[in-house]
């Protein structure tokens, strides 16, 4: 899809990106635009193409799904919570994105008790729109990583909970 083209342009509900006002499929929670849905299908699709994208892709899932927040409803929320958690092991713990994964297998298969975290505003200064602008390759992996330090930094009110359900886990 060609983000940048001409028509009418609206703000993603979830990160804030400037994207084509079209039709199309979203998902059932996670609360993007069409357009920012459809920016977000070419990055995953890049990640077939190299092996350094490939590697930086589970981070890129947690980014997504904590930048579009959804509604306040129970998959929603657990969603966030799960990726966030992830975000905090590989960002600050210095974790895998392997274990992001498994921290998230972990905290699915618990008592799954999330409380509503509150959401920053709707406008984060790297969406996807910037990862899908990177031609080159190889610079895709490090704009991942910067992409996903501003999003972990917009939920600083909630670190503190984050880490100690990160901490909790038993990842070995
Ligand atoms: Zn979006």
């Amino acid at each position: 899809m060609e983000v940048t083209g001409h028509g009418p342009l609206v703000a993603c509900p979830g990160c804030g990106a400037l994207v084509p006002d079209v039709a199309g499929p979203t998902h059932a929670y996670i609360g993007a635009s069409p357009g920012c849905w459809a920016a977000w299908g070419e990055v995953q699709a890049r990640s077939f193409a190299s092996p350094a994208i490939a590697a930086v892709q589970p981070l890129a899932v947690d980014v997504y799904a904590v930048q579009h927040p959804g509604l306040a409803e129970r998959r929603a929320i657990q969603s966030v919570w799960v990726h966030l958690v992830s975000l905090c092991l590989i960002l600050e713990a210095g974790r895998s994105p392997v274990d992001g994964i498994r921290a998230k297998q972990l905290l699915l298969a618990g008592a799954r008790i999330f409380d509503r975290l509150e959401p920053p505003a709707a406008r984060y200064s790297t969406t996807v729109l910037d990862i899908a602008a990177i031609s080159d390759p190889e610079a895709v992996p490090e704009a991942v990583r910067r992409w996903a330090r501003v999003t972990w930094e917009a939920w600083r009110p909630h670190h503190d909970a984050i880490r100690a359900r990160a901490a909790a886990l038993a990842l070995g």
